[in-house]
């Protein structure tokens, strides 16, 4: 069977029953946002991996070299965030066209730089390729968290409470305005070129509240939820107007006769924390909120209710695992 008619999910599905392999020192094996490795009694180790490939996740007619590099290592800095790390080490792999000049590939590691230091990361090795057609960028990113610490997709439990971090559709509505008008100096553009990880703000979460389980928002919020809460026997009900969308989101929206919501709910690459607490943790909320910009958005419900946007006027929709998939 073609790849694209299994489906992306399906592929890793069957990926995983013909790879797996139980290990004690492996904590968390295939299927979460980074694996975490057990490498010495008190010591785990988080590790990662994400490509970027040329027409398929940036396109140079809008993406600087520099941007590339920042968007390929924040993918992988934000896997660490999700599972409650500090990125440690990264590999680089870089598949180059003939065409390329040299200049280009080194401002590539301008930006992965820039933004792996702003987190003490440091790139310590790599591979070098030809790749016929189109550019890509492979970053393996190693990292540590402290045992005890570290937060799985699997762990959300009925009754709790569903968050997110930062504003939802902004990546989306910057990309769908690069792709209508080519460039812009929009602030939301950033958002979509140069987005920032949040692994501050997973390690005040981290270690302030008990996080039942942890993902960051690559593929979209609506695929996100299905990740923390369907796969794990449960539901889950999220309030629409309790979606964190910023006046700035609105307006590009408008400009762009797009859904603010439809944007909120399939926008991918935010790198975004969408995370669940238990309801005794709501007290502790407010102080949070002075460091983290979070909103509570939805509940964790009984699966028999599925996946509902209770909408402004009270009437329920079922949401549909939109998102990014490859094929
Ligand atoms: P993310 O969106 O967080 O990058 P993915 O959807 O790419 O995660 O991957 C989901 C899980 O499947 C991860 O645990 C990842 O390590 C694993 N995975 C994805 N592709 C492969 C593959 N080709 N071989 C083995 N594991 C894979
Ligand atoms: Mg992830």
């Amino acid at each position: 069977m073609k790849v694209n008619q299994i489906g992306e999910f399906s592929l890793i599905e069957s990926i995983k029953k013909k790879i797996f392999a139980k290990d004690r020192q492996v904590l968390v094996n295939i299927g979460d946002d980074a694996a975490v490795i057990k490498s010495s009694p008190n010591r785990l180790l988080v590790f990662t991996t994400d490509t970027l490939v040329e027409k398929v996740h940036f396109d140079l007619r809008y993406f600087t070299f520099e941007e590339v590099g920042w968007k390929a290592m924040t993918a992988n800095l934000s896997d660490i965030a999700a599972m409650g790390g500090l990125p440690k080490y990264a590999l680089v792999t870089i598949g180059l066209p003939k065409s390329i000049e040299s200049e280009e590939v080194l401002s590539l590691y301008r930006g992965m730089n820039k933004i792996a230091r702003r987190y003490d990361c440091k790139i310590i090795g790599g591979d070098t390729t030809l790749s016929p057609r189109n550019l890509f960028v492979t970053i393996a990113l190693l990292g540590e968290v402290e045992p005890g610490l570290f937060v799985e997709r699997t762990e959300a439990q009925l009754g709790d409470l569903i968050c997110v971090t930062g504003n939802l559709g902004e990546s989306k509505a910057g990309l769908e305005y690069l792709k209508k008008y080519g460039q812009g100096d929009h602030l939301l553009l950033r958002k979509h070129l140069q987005p920032y990880p949040r692994i501050q703000q997973a390690r005040i979460l981290v270690r302030n509240l008990k996080i039942t389980s942890m993902i960051d928002i690559s593929d979209g919020l609506s695929s996100e939820l299905f990740h923390l809460t369907w796969e794990n026997g449960l539901g889950a009900a999220v309030y629409e107007d309790k979606l964190p969308l910023s006046p700035s989101c609105r307006k590009l929206a408008s400009i762009l006769n797009l859904s603010p919501l439809s944007l909120a709910l399939s926008s991918g690459e935010e790198y975004e924390l969408l995370f669940t607490i238990g309801k005794k943790e709501l007290k502790k909320i407010d102080s949070i909120k002075r460091k983290v910009n979070l909103s509570i958005i939805g509940e964790v419900v009984d699966q028999s209710k599925g996946i509902r946007l209770v909408q402004r006027s009270g009437k329920t929709k079922e949401l549909k695992k939109t998102g990014f998939v490859h094929f």
